[in-house]
Order: structure tokens, then sequence, then C-alpha cells
């Protein structure tokens, strides 16, 4: 299939906000697209060319994107900075410049979405010495053959920042409307901005949305599910299945500000278990094989032989995916430690076996996903606790199951919760005992409860260059949170508040500023763009409805209370969130 193609659909997807009319354009493209080119271009569609468990990162900075322009049109370096200067967007003055070139010569070749696609993942698998060259040179490469609005996109992808609106509910949407719309007369209105169907065909619509969202939280992948519809339909769907050593998004949960509140959400009798201040382990065994992934999918194995030997020696011998959550604890008082004690075991590289013994963790197992070739998701959470019991034989300080009660009582449910307080955990989490397990979602069937107030969890997005004795460090910082709807990144105010001077006394200014220079997109005076990757927790006085910002709300006094590296930028608070936020705080 030629890129031009698909170039074509994002520019119709730039032409609309409106989320209906992005599904239908996206499942009429999904129509055309042959068998072999699908899983590509789905990806592509959203801005991505590895699927979301994938480890491997683009890594194209903007200073790259220039190089890259400089080779494949033989421009000056002023000449782009000038253009750049006027857009203010990389993507645009590719797209200008490569006009430009063209006025001149002609095109060389045109581009597959193949070609893109595979030249774009290279990216990734390139390191080490000279391999920024290489990478220059692969980009160059497209760019020479491409047209100018290819040049816009292919470059807002390698800066994986696309900007088209295609969140992960459009892609799936999409996909149902492409391979089940005929089968259930399904109907797109422009004028009226409409989808239509004869009712008595809703179960048969409802069905087809579920099964492509099983299918999807299983594969963890679009690519593999669009394949598949396309492929053979509900058939191919349904033999999804999950794979050891494919991390699965892991199931979120909900919050509440009591027991009342709590029990209504998850029913009773509820289980309710400590809430453990650690960081999430989903762990993968097959036989000998044994892998570890963090809550964002990376792959910590090798940072962890301590619990991976906890596991070998006291689980089953057999294949499955286990959730879980390792507290670090003091070897020698046997207390439980916050989270910040051990967070630096998750990035360690070297000295691995010492720090393993001067911050050893235990695994707290929870939930169980998969066991001997069969996924055990749809079973009821009281049989998945059951199953854990078989597999894990429980050693204290290495592997146990998490602390647990079966109550309706409230009485009983509040002494538990001193008791994990106590414990020094940071509440309970309440849960339904006849629900599913459901990856990637918020869905109550997983409640938290803890003691503070609300707070949020956003990504840096921009920031402002500090004068005076914060001259070059970034001093202010736009967060934002995600509309779960678009999949974009919508600022919610700015904070310079609850940063230290001082790396010794938290998140610093300079530690802050280095982490996200690399992620700059575009300077403009002091103010600079930044890719959304870094994540923080953020605190406020209350939410405000502002013009200011683009998600129409603004945080009152934000002070940024850490840094939450724990956490992707896809699992930030959502912009429905803020808005709940800020419905409750009118009722109060
Ligand atoms: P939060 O990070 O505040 O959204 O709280 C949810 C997190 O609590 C989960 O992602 C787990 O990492 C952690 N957690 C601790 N103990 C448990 C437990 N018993 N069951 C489920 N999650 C737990």
């Amino acid at each position: 299939m030629k890129y031009s193609k698909l170039a074509e659909l994002y520019e119709q997807l730039d032409n609309t906000t409106k989320r209906l009319e992005k599904t239908h354009i996206l499942s009429e493209f999904l129509k055309e697209v042959p068998a072999d080119d699908i899983d590509k271009v789905v990806l592509l569609a959203g801005g991505k060319v590895f699927p979301p468990w994938d480890e491997r990162k683009i890594g194209f900075a903007s200073k790259m994107v220039l190089k890259a322009l400089e080779t494949a049109t033989g421009l000056s370096k002023d000449l782009i900075e000038k253009s750049l200067k006027k857009t203010g967007d990389l993507g645009a003055t590719a797209e200008d410049l490569i006009g430009k070139k063209h006025q001149r010569t002609l095109f060389s070749s045109e581009l597959t979405v193949s070609k893109v696609f595979e030249n774009i993942r290279k990216l990734a698998t390139i390191e080490g010495l000279g391999s920024v060259d290489v990478k220059v040179k692969l980009v160059a490469e497209l760019l020479t053959s491409a047209k100018p609005n290819e040049a816009r996109y292919i470059i807002r992808t390698v800066l994986e920042d696309l900007r088209v609106g295609l969140g992960e509910g459009t892609i799936r949407d999409a996909i149902v409307w492409s391979v089940f719309g005929k089968e259930i007369g399904l109907d797109y209105d422009k004028k009226l901005n409409n989808v239509a169907f004869p009712e008595k065909n809703r179960d048969r619509y409802n069905h087809f949305l579920e099964i492509v969202q099983n299918a999807y939280d299983v594969a963890n992948d679009f690519s593999i599910v669009a394949k598949a519809a396309k492929k053979s339909g509900e058939k191919g769907l349904a033999e999804i299945e999950f794979e050891v050593g494919r991390p699965v998004k892991v199931m979120l949960a909900q919050k509440v500000a009591d027991f009342n509140e709590g029990f209504e959400r998850v029913e009773t009798p509820a289980a309710i278990e400590y809430k453990y201040d650690g960081f999430r382990i989903q762990v993968h065994r097959n036989r000998d094989k044994i892998m570890l992934y963090t809550r964002r999918l990376e792959n910590v194995t090798h940072q962890f032989p301590d619990v991976v030997e906890a596991i070998k020696e006291n689980t089953q011998n057999a294949s499955f995916i286990l959730d879980s959550e390792a507290v670090g604890y003091n070897p020698k008082t046997k207390k439980y430690r916050p989270f910040q004690d051990v967070s630096q075991r998750i990035k360690r590289k070297y000295d691995i076996e010492k720090t393993a013994k001067e911050f050893p963790v235990e695994l707290n197992v929870f939930d169980i996903l998969y066991y001997n070739n069969k996924t055990t998701i749809k079973t009821p959470f009281e049989e998945r606790r059951k199953l854990i019991e078989k597999i894990v034989k429980p050693k204290k300080w290495a592997i146990v199951l998490a602390e647990q009660i079966i109550t309706e009582s409230k009485t009983d449910a509040e002494k538990f919760y001193r008791q994990s307080l106590n414990a020094g955990n940071e509440g309970v989490m309440m849960k339904n005992l006849k629900a599913p397990y459901k990856p990637g979602s918020r869905v109550g069937f997983m409640i938290k409860l803890k003691p503070t107030m609300k707070e949020l969890d956003l990504v840096i997005v921009g920031g402002e260059w500090g004068s005076g004795k914060r001259a070059g460090w970034l001093s202010s910082f736009t967060l934002a949170c995600l509309d779960e709807d678009s999949g974009e990144y919508m600022e919610v105010g700015k904070v310079g508040t609850g940063i230290k001077e001082k790396e010794e006394e938290g998140v610093s200014f300079e530690q802050l500023t280095q982490m996200l220079k690399k992620h700059v997109i575009s300077e403009k005076g002091k103010e600079v763009k930044i890719k959304p990757e870094i994540v923080v927790e953020v605190t406020y006085e209350e939410i405000q409805k502002s013009p200011t910002y683009n998600s129409g709300y603004a945080l009152r006094f934000p002070r940024v209370r850490r840094l939450r590296d724990d956490r992707s930028p896809e699992e930030v608070s959502t912009l429905q969130m803020v808005e709940e936020y800020f419905n409750e705080q009118k009722k109060r």
C-alpha cells in the first residue's frame, strides 16, 4: 500500500475533532487496506510502530530531524531554522521544505507503508557509536522520496507526536465498524455526525464491541486484533491467547472516600486486602523461564534476581501470569519500607546483587491472568484467588499472598484497615469477588481506599526556563491529563511549587530539567514544548473551570509531591477523572 494513502487518512483525521467522524474515516480506510498491511496501518494510525507492551523506543530527537532535513533537501541549516521559527513545528517545517525542494526536483520513488514502517522500526535497533548518523540517514532516505504532506507525518511519527486524535477506543470502534458494520447494518451520517443501526441489532453490536475489546485485552496489540478480525472475523478474535513473555496491561483501581461507597461499588461480601506501598510486578513463568514486568510493561527480570529465585523456589513449576505488588523491607528490622526507598532497584543496571541484599523486596501476589495455556481473566476473582493459593507456596519475606479478609461488615473492614496502616501499608484494596480481570481498565472491580486527599498523576508537556538563581533550569512546568476519548493530552495548569532546590530534599529542578531536556520538542523564547513522558504526582487545593487551559479546567495551587517514574504517560489521570473530581467538589 502506498504511504500517500495513509497521509491522506491523517489529513482527513486532522480535519475533524469529532470522535465519531474519526471512527468512520478510519473504519472506511481499514476496509480498503490489504490484509498484509493491516497490522502496520493500525499501528501507524495510532502514531506507533510498536505495540504498547514493546520496550523498543524510536529515540529520534528534534535535532536529528533538522539534520535529516538538511541531508534530504540540501538546504542550509539557516534556512531550515528560519522555517522552524516561522512554523514552530518540525512536521510543518518538513512539509514546507520538502515542498520547496520539489519545485526543483521530482521525487525519486513512491513510498510504501512497509518502507516507512520498516525504516522507523529500524531506528529503535540502532545503538552505540555513529548511531546518530545511521538514524539520520534512515529518516533522510524517507524524506527524499516523500511528498510534502508525507514528510509532515513521517516527522510527527518519528518524534512520536502524531496528534491525529486516535485514542485506543476510537481504533477499537473502527475495527468493529470496518469488519462487522455491514452485518449489523451500521450507517454513519456525516451531516448529523450520528451513527445508527436497526435497534434489533443492538445486542449484536455490543457483542462485537466486546469481543474486539476482549481480544485487545489479551493481545495488547491492535495490529494482532485487526489482522485476526480482518482475516477470520469472530473466530480469529476468539483464538487470540495470552503469551508468556508478552506483558499485559494491568487492571487499575478506582478510588473511594469510605467503606460505604466502597461496598456499594464492589458489592457484598467483598474481599479486602492490604494495599502495599510498593510497585506492581507482573510475573510470567513458563517452567524454567521467568520474566518480570512493571506496570509500564518494562522487563525488569534482570533487576530482580532475588524475586526470580523466590518464584522458582516457591511456585508451581507450570506456566502462568501473576499480578503482584513487590514491597521493600528492611532486612534487619523486618519492617516494610515506603516505595521511594526501593524504587532505585527498578532502573538499576549495576551492582544488582548487592542492591538486592540491601533493599530486599517481598512479592505479594494478588491475582492471576493465565494458567497452563488457559486465560483465567474471565474466572471470578474468588476462584482466581483459590488458584493462586494452589500455585504459590508462601514464604514470608520472599513471596506471599496478599493479606485478605472476606467480609460485608463495615466494622470488620475498618478494623482491617487500621491493622493495614499499622503494618506500614498505604490503605486497603476492596475487590469484587465475582468480577473478571479487566486488563488496562479502571473498572470498579478493584477499589482503593487510603487516607490522603485526592491527588492527580499528571504528565509534563511544557516548561519555562528560569532566571536568577534558577537560570539554566526549567522552573515552571505545564501539566496535562489524558483525554480518554481522543487520546490527547490536555493541559490543566502550571506548577513550580513542591519542587526542591536540592536533590536530597526530593524532586529537584535540576533533576527534572535533566529528565525533560531529552524530550523537548520545540522552544520559543523561554517557553518549551515537551513530549509527554515524565509523570508527577500533584496535589492541589481545588479544581476550577478555566478557559486558560485546553482541558477547560485549572488546578488551584498545584504542588508536585513526587515523581511517578513507575507510571507511563498513558496511565496518567484522565480528563474524565478531573471532571469527576470537579463535580464531587461542587457537591461538598
Ligand atoms: P494507585 O497506584 O494509588 O492507583 O493504587 C493501585 C495500586 O496499588 C496497584 O496498581 C498496585 O500496584 C498497588 N497494590 C498494592 N496492594 C495491592 C493489592 N492487594 N491488590 C491490588 N493492587 C495493590
